[in-house]
C-alpha cells in the first residue's frame, strides 16, 4: 500500500509518525473541531469557505489555532500534493491537543493539527441515478442553546445516533427534525424541496451546520434564475414536495425519492434536482485553489 502523507503539527509526515496523545482532549471528550474538502481536478474547492467555517467553530469553542488561515491554506494544498493527488477528500482536524484526564481546557498546551488527503469513496453511482430513500429519525437535533449545529466539532454522537437508526430502518441516510418538528438536515448533509419550480430549504436559526455546498447550491440556482427560499418546513411538506435532494462535500447533490415510505414527486431523480446537480459539478470542475499551479491542465 502507498505511504499517506499527512500533515501534522506543522510538518508533512508518513502516516506511521502520526501519533496522538490518549490524554488530547479531542480523543476523551470530543473537544476540537473538524472540515471535510474536496479537491477536483487539480483544485481545491471552496477552501477559503472552509477555513472561514473553521475558525469561526475554534472562536465560538475559545480554541486557538495555531497557524492563520493562509498558514492553513497553504499545509492543505502541501498535503494533497505530497499524495500526488488530483481529486482527493481532505480531512482537516484541529483538537484541544493533550491535557490531563480533567475536561478543563485551559490544562492542553497546544492543538494537535492532522490534515488528512486521500482517494475520495463516492457514494454508488446507483444513488445519484435511483434516488435515496431516507427516513426521518427519532433522535432531534440539539437546539443551538444546547450544543450549536453550526460547531462543526468533534462531537458527532447525535449524527451517529442517527446513522445507527439508518441502518435499522434500512436506509443509507436520515432526515433530522428539531425540537419543533422542522426540517433540519441529514447526519452530514443539508436538505432541499422543489416546491413550485423553486428552492426551499431550512434557515440557519433551524439550528442546522452551515454547509459549503448548501450555499454554492443557492448561489449557483439563483444565477440561474431559480427562486431560492430559507424557510422551515415540517415532514408533511417533504413528503408532498415536487422533489427532495441532500447536499454536502461527500454526498455533493444527491437526489432523494422518497422519505418513511411516502414517495415524493414521482419516485424518480426530478429534472431541477439534476440540473442544479449538473451545474454543481460543473462549478466544482472549473473552480477552486490550484493545488499544481505551474502544470498545463489537460
Ligand atoms: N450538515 C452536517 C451535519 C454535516 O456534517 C455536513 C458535512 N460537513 C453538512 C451538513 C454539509 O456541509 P458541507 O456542504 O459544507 O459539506
Amino acid at each position: 500500500m502507498r505511504t499517506r502523507w499527512m500533515f501534522f503539527n506543522g510538518e508533512i509526515v508518513p502516516e506511521s509518525a502520526v501519533r496522538v496523545s490518549p490524554f488530547d482532549h479531542g480523543f476523551l471528550y470530543g473537544d476540537g473541531i473538524f472540515e471535510g474538502i474536496r479537491a477536483y481536478q487539480g483544485r481545491v474547492f471552496k477552501l477559503a469557505e472552509h477555513l472561514a467555517r473553521l475558525y469561526a467553530s475554534a472562536k465560538s469553542l475559545l480554541l486557538t489555532i495555531p497557524y492563520t488561515p493562509e498558514e492553513m491554506a497553504n499545509a492543505v494544498v502541501d498535503t494533497v500534493k505530497a499524495n500526488n493527488l488530483r481529486d482527493a477528500y481532505i480531512r482537516l482536524v484541529v483538537s484541544r491537543g493533550p491535557g490531563d484526564l480533567g475536561l478543563d481546557p485551559r490544562n492542553c498546551a497546544e492543538p494537535t493539527v492532522i490534515i488528512i488527503a486521500d482517494n475520495i469513496q463516492l457514494y454508488p453511482e446507483s444513488f445519484y441515478e435511483q434516488g435515496l430513500p431516507v427516513a426521518s429519525s427519532a433522535v432531534r437535533r440539539p437546539s443551538g442553546d444546547v450544543l450549536n449545529p453550526q460547531i462543526k466539532s468533534l462531537n458527532y454522537l447525535n449524527s451517529i445516533l442517527a446513522k445507527i437508526e439508518a441502518g435499522q430502518r434500512g436506509v443509507p441516510e436520515m432526515i433530522l427534525l428539531n425540537q419543533w418538528g422542522h426540517v433540519v438536515e441529514g447526519t452530514g448533509d443539508n436538505v432541499f424541496i422543489v416546491r413550485q419550480g423553486g428552492l426551499v430549504t431550512p434557515p440557519l436559526s433551524a439550528g442546522i451546520l452551515p454547509g459549503v455546498t448548501r450555499q454554492t447550491v443557492m448561489d449557483l440556482a439563483r444565477d440561474h434564475g431559480i427562486l431560492v427560499r430559507e424557510e422551515n418546513f415540517t415532514l408533511h411538506e417533504l413528503y408532498n414536495a415536487d422533489e427532495c435532494f441532500l447536499t454536502g462535500t461527500a454526498a455533493e447533490v444527491v437526489p432523494v425519492v422518497s422519505c418513511d415510505g411516502r414517495t415524493i414527486g414521482s419516485g424518480r431523480p426530478g429534472p431541477l434536482t439534476r440540473e442544479i446537480r449538473d451545474l454543481f459539478m460543473q462549478y466544482a470542475a472549473t473552480h477552486g485553489t490550484d493545488i499544481y499551479p505551474n502544470v498545463p491542465v489537460g
